[in-house]
This record gives structure tokens, C-alpha cells and sequence, in this order.
């Protein structure tokens, strides 16, 4: 209604034009404007539907402009008629309005002599356009509606369970799939149909206080596809409070009150049963005839229809739920696809929350790791625990998990009775099940859901769950072994250093990433003279013993026999000479022990800078490399930096 008051206030305001009351053009215009932003901003925050108030205000201002402004005293007849209008939210008001409207302008052009043909028809054109729009629009709205409100109730009649009807009122795309059930229901209503000899057999779901037709059978065509029945009162009321089926031998009442035809079809006899399913009305099954009446055998025996149609719909309920179940271990097997091409753990965790949200319906769901020797566990993935949190298994329901290796389902949360990591719990009624992802004998992680208010979980939640937690320690195990083989494949097995394709690949890296680096290489002096004086093995050592000296000053590598690289990231060339000069001093007071020998021996380097000597990783690595030479050149047992080469 409000919507029409002000659609008639600023037809009245702008149609009037409010320069009759002598504000100059720009005002007229920017008081339009801001009672339209202000208007708006009222729907925006109400939400509301702005398409008949704007129809409104055009037909107001049409009509007022075209009969001559405010001063025409016509406007006492007709504006009254808008404020009715505004007091019915119904399209059908518009049509007598307008037609009203034309009528008085036609008359009082008659009665006046001074019928102006023109402006009157231009009034009637718009009016017609304006409400044929506005009929489109309508229709289409209540179309929807319809269908929505329809399916709505199926998919409460059949919901496996409460949850999941919530998930499913979005789209009716996604409701059709209820056609599968609604078949041998419309068997049933056939088989009812031919054998009471009915003029129409109905089967309707509870939906709130209205009744909705699942599925109905008819010789009338006025018989309604789509009704909905509004059962506050009346005989469908009536049997659902008495839960008691009703006979009407001679119906005498207006066919209307059954709801179920869209006109007069008269109508003889009917009987209505209310179908109870454990201790709830859940529909309404009805049954009229044209032309005789029904009996009370006919209604014994159609309680007994009612009785099989409550069974029926609680197999039906079973149908949809085992569909329910398949339709979620299928999605587990797709995910587990998926799970099984991915190598990475924190892909595959985050990969399994996001596929996960979507057929476990819950507020949140969370993965952890678990040490169990150091007793804490930490968070991987989670939709609002941030990454690494950190936690000890003494704690929490998480805690409690891990500890006992075993699912738990617990409900009824409050605050205390803690999850460990819990937004505030605003009801009393938030659930939480946890299960332990574990291989063979090790424990890996815990998977834990939350529901903050929608629901409880239940034992077919656990039964998911664990199902998923299998299937996420195999992936969770696969991701282990391919880190470890990553990690043999970037190691030189002797030195434990990178080896010498990853070092080319953290040096290009490097360089893209920072602003300056150095780079070393170096060389033991006379390796092969080692070799031969006091074996291979010896020389295994010696190669070991300097890879652990450089990688204490920066990332070191194997880069071939017994070379080496050093990167020093962020590190000026001096700071990296100090370095190197300290390796070098240290070098010189150690030896390696090796049976009864102890080996003393040098190395060689040749420094580079970037950006300094290099731009790029491959001169780098010349520069370096020509150091190097230079230095074994000059006698061995030394370091020289690029750039003197370059002055030279
Ligand atoms: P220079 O001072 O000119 O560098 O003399 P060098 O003997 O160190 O150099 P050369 O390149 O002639 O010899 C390198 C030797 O390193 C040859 C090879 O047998 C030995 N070598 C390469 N890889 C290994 C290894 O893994 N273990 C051992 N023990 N020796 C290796
Ligand atoms: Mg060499
Ligand atoms: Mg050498």
C-alpha cells in the first residue's frame, strides 16, 4: 500500500507541476530528484519492489498533465479513486482506475461540451501500455512462485531430512529431479482414480498452512495443475485438525471451497482423508464425484488408500534418502578423483573443503595435522581458523579426537565446552563431529564439521566423514612420499647439498626475486691428489665435511666432482668477502679425520655480484666460474672477485 501512497504523492507533486506554487525551475526539479533518492533509498533498504509505485506515479502524472494540472477540478474525482487503489495491492484495481478515470474525463467532456478527443485517447493508449507491462510482469512473478511454492512442499514432504530442504528451494532446476518419485505416486492416484470411478483424485503436501497438490488426476478441465490451497478453513482444515477422513454424500457448498478447480464445476459427492505419517498430518488425499454419491464403504475403503499413501510416502522417503546417500558417496568418488591427481597437501586439503562445503551442508569445516609425539596439532586448511594455528591435543573436542583416535559427535556446544577454535557461539544448539585421519597405525589428522545452528549431525554425517578421512589419508600419504621423492630429486645424495639443476633453479629464482646477491664457486685445491693418497672414501669425507662449512653461509650446492656453489642473498660483495675469508680461516685450522689420517686441504673461489658483474644467471655463473680459474691460475688455495678481473 505504501508503495501506491507514494507513487500518488509523487504523481500528484510532479504532475501538478509545483511551479504553480511559484518556485523557480530548479527547485521544482532537485525537490523531484530528492524526493525520488529518498524513495529509493527506502527501497533499497527495505528491499522492496519499486515496479508498481513507478507505475503508479506515471499513470498519476499522465492523467494530471493531460486534464489541465491541478487547477482542474476533475482531479477531486479521480484522486480519491488512486488512494483506494492504494489501499488494494491488487493489479485489478489498476484496470478500474484507469477505466474510471477515462470515463469521468469522457463524460465531463460530454456533459461540458468540450470533449478534446486526442489527449483522452493518448490516455487510454498509455493506460492500456502501462498495465499490459505490468500484467507481463505479474504473470511471470506469480508463475514462479507457483512452481517454487509447489516444489517447496514436495521437497518437504519427501526431504530425507531437515537439512537438506533447505539446500534444495534455490533452483527449480535443481528440484526437478523429484519427478523420478512423483511417478509411482501418480500411479497411485490413477489406480484410486479408476477404481472410485472418480471425477477427480488429489493427493496434496502440508506446506505450512497450505495445502499443495503433488499430484492429481481429473476428467474436469477446470481441474487446477498448480493450486495451492490456503486450508485456515474450511472442510480441508477441518479434516486435517480432526485428523478424521470426511464424507460428503450430496455436496450442497460452493465448488470453490474445494480450491482445486479454477471455476464452477458442480459436484456431487467428495470425501477427503487426512494421510498421517508417525503421528503428523503430512497431506491430504481427496477424492468427488459428478454424478453419484460415494458410500461409507467408499470411504472405509479410501482410508485405507490414505493408510497405503502414508506408507507409500514413507518408502518414498527412504527412496529419496538412500538417493541422498548415493548422490553423496558418488560426489566422495569424484572427489577422491580428484584427490588422487593432486600431489600437493595443501591442494588436496583445500581441493576437499571446497568440494566438500558443497554436499555436507555446515557452517564450517576444518583439517588439521597432528604431532603426536610433540602432542599438538596444527591447522591446514579451514574456512575460519587461520593457517598454523597451532593447538595441544589436551585441549578440545579437537584434542579429544586426536587423543582417542575414535569420531565423536557432539551437540549442544556452548562456550567452554570448546572446539578449541570456535567463533562465538551464539546458540546453545551448535553440533561438532570430528574424525581422525589416520594409516594404519598413524595418525595423521583430524577432519572436524560445524553447525551453529541448522542442525544436529548424526551417525550418516560420521558414516561421510570417515569415508572422506580414508580417502584423504591415502592422498594424504601419496603427498608424503612425492615431497620425500621431491626432495631426493633437488639433493645431491652424498653432500645432502641441492644438487646442481636445483641450484641453477634457486639462482634464477633469486635473481628475479631480489636486488643482490653473490655468488661463489669453489674448488679443493689437488682433490685428485686425495683421492690417491688416502682413498675414494677419504674423499667422500672431505667432500662432505666442506659442504656442511658452506652451507653455514648461505644456500649452498653441489655444483659438480668437488665443486661448489654458494648464493648470498640481500649480501653485498664486501660482506660476502668477509664471509668467504672467514671460511677460508677456518678451513685452514681444521682437518678431516679419516682412519689414522688426518687430511688438511684448501679450496679456491672465484666470486660475483649481482647486479654488479652479471645481469643474468648464466653470466653470473661465467663470471664466477672465470674468478675461479683465475684464482687455481694464480697458485690455488685463494679468492678472487670478479670484478678485479674486469679492471685488470
Ligand atoms: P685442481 O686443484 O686443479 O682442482 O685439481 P683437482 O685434482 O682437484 O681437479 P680435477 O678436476 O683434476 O679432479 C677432480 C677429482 O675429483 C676427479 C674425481 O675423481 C674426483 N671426484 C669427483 N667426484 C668425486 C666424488 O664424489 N668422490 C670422490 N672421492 N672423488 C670425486
Ligand atoms: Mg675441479
Ligand atoms: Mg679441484
Amino acid at each position: 500500500m505504501i508503495f501506491y501512497i507514494a507513487g500518488v504523492i509523487y504523481g500528484v507533486v510532479s504532475g501538478s507541476g509545483v511551479l504553480n506554487r511559484g518556485l523557480s525551475v530548479p527547485y521544482t526539479y532537485l525537490f523531484l530528484f530528492a524526493l525520488a533518492a529518498i524513495y529509493l533509498i527506502y527501497l533499497f533498504i527495505k528491499k522492496r519492489d519499486p515496479r508498481y509505485t513507478i507505475a503508479v506515479a506515471v499513470a498519476t502524472n499522465l492523467v494530471i498533465q493531460l486534464s489541465g494540472g491541478m487547477t482542474s477540478p476533475l482531479l477531486l474525482g479521480y484522486l480519491p479513486l488512486f488512494l483506494i487503489v492504494a489501499f488494494k495491492d491488487v493489479p485489478r484495481d489498476y484496470w478500474i482506475v484507469s477505466v474510471a478515470l477515462i470515463v469521468i474525463e469522457l463524460s465531463s467532456g460530454i456533459v461540458t461540451r468540450s470533449l478534446n478527443i486526442l489527449p483522452l485517447a493518448f490516455m487510454f493508449l498509455t493506460a492500456f501500455i502501462i498495465g499490459y507491462i505490468f500484467e507481463v510482469l505479474r504473470g511471470k512473478e506469480v508463475r514462479i512462485s507457483r512452481a517454487l511454492s509447489r516444489y517447496e512442499a514436495v521437497e518437504q514432504f519427501f526431504a530425507p531430512s531437515a537439512f537438506e530442504s533447505d539446500r534444495v528451494r534455490t533452483a527449480v532446476g535443481e528440484i526437478d529431479r523429484h519427478k523420478g518419485i512423483e511417478r509411482p505416486l501418480l500411479y497411485f492416484v490413477k489406480f484410486l482414480h479408476h477404481l472410485f470411478d472418480a471425477h477427480t483424485t488429489a493427493i496434496f503436501a502440508c506446506s505450512d498452512n497450505a495445502l499443495v497438490l503433488v499430484q492429481g488426476f481429473s476428467h474436469s478441465e477446470l481441474f487446477s495443475r498448480d493450486c495451492v490451497i490456503q486450508a485456515q478453513t474450511g472442510l480441508f482444515r477441518q479434516v486435517i485438525t480432526d485428523r478424521k477422513s470426511l464424507l460428503i454424500k450430496e455436496y450442497m457448498q460452493n465448488p470453490d471451497e474445494l480450491g482445486y478447480y479454477r471455476g464452477e464445476v458442480m459436484i456431487k459427492s467428495v470425501i477427503i482423508a487426512p494421510i498421517v505419517l508417525i503421528d503428523n498430518v503430512v497431506g491430504v488425499l481427496a477424492i468427488d464425484r459428478k454424478s453419484s454419491s460415494f458410500e461409507e464403504r467408499d470411504k472405509a475403503l479410501f482410508d485405507e488408500a490414505a493408510n497405503t499413501a502414508g506408507f507409500m510416502l514413507a518408502m518414498l522417503k527412504l527412496y529419496e534418502k538412500a538417493k541422498y546417500d548415493v548422490q553423496h558417496l558418488s560426489s566422495i568418488a569424484e572427489l577422491a578423483e580428484k584427490l588422487h591427481k593432486r600431489l600437493d597437501l595443501k591442494e588436496i586439503l583445500s581441493d576437499t573443503i571446497n568440494a566438500f562445503k558443497h554436499f555436507m551442508p555446515c557452517d564450517d569445516i576444518s583439517i588439521a595435522s597432528v604431532d603426536e609425539v610433540n602432542n599438538f596439532g596444527r591447522v591446514i586448511v579451514s574456512t575460519y581458523v587461520p593457517e598454523n594455528t597451532t593447538f595441544s591435543l589436551n585441549d578440545g573436542l579437537v584434542g579429544f579426537v586426536a587423543r582417542h583416535r575414535n569420531s565423536i559427535i557432539k551437540d549442544d556446544l556452548n562456550k567452554g565446552n570448546l572446539v578449541v577454535f570456535r567463533r562465538d557461539v551464539k546458540t546453545s544448539n551448535a553440533s561438532f563431529v570430528g574424525v581422525p585421519i589416520q594409516q594404519d597405525d598413524e595418525l595423521l589428522g583430524v577432519v572436524w564439521l560445524e553447525d551453529h545452528q541448522r542442525r544436529k549431525f548424526n551417525d550418516d554425517d560420521v558414516r561421510i566423514l570417515n569415508i572422506l578421512s580414508y580417502q584423504l589419508s591415502l592422498a594424504w600419504q601419496r603427498a608424503i612420499l612425492y615431497d620425500k621423492v621431491k626432495e631426493l630429486s633437488i639433493r645431491d645424495g652424498l653432500t645432502d647439498l641441492y644438487n646442481h639443476r636445483h641450484f641453477q633453479e634457486i639462482l634464477e629464482a633469486q635473481i628475479s626475486e631480489v636486488n643482490e646477491l653473490v655468488l661463489i664457486l669453489l674448488d679443493i685445491d689437488h682433490f685428485k691428489k686425495i683421492n690417491d693418497t688416502y682413498g675414494h672414501q677419504a674423499g667422500d669425507r672431505v667432500l662432505k665435511f666442506l659442504g656442511r662449512l658452506i652451507s653455514q653461509v648461505g644456500i649452498a650446492a653441489r655444483y659438480g666432482g668437488e665443486e661448489f656453489a654458494v648464493i648470498m642473498p640481500k649480501c653485498s660483495l664486501k660482506k660476502a668477502m668477509d664471509k668467504a675469508v672467514r671460511m677460508k680461516d677456518q678451513l685452514l685450522k681444521s682437518e678431516v679425520a679419516c682412519d689414522h689420517a688426518k687430511i688438511k686441504f684448501t679450496v679456491s673461489m672465484g666470486i660475483a655480484h649481482y647486479p654488479n658483474d652479471a645481469r643474468t644467471r648464466v653470466e653470473l655463473i661465467e663470471k664466477a666460474d672465470r674468478a675461479l680459474y683465475q684464482a687455481k691460475e694464480m697458485g690455488r688455495d685463494r679468492i678472487i672477485i670478479a670484478q678485479t678481473l674486469a679492471n685488470q
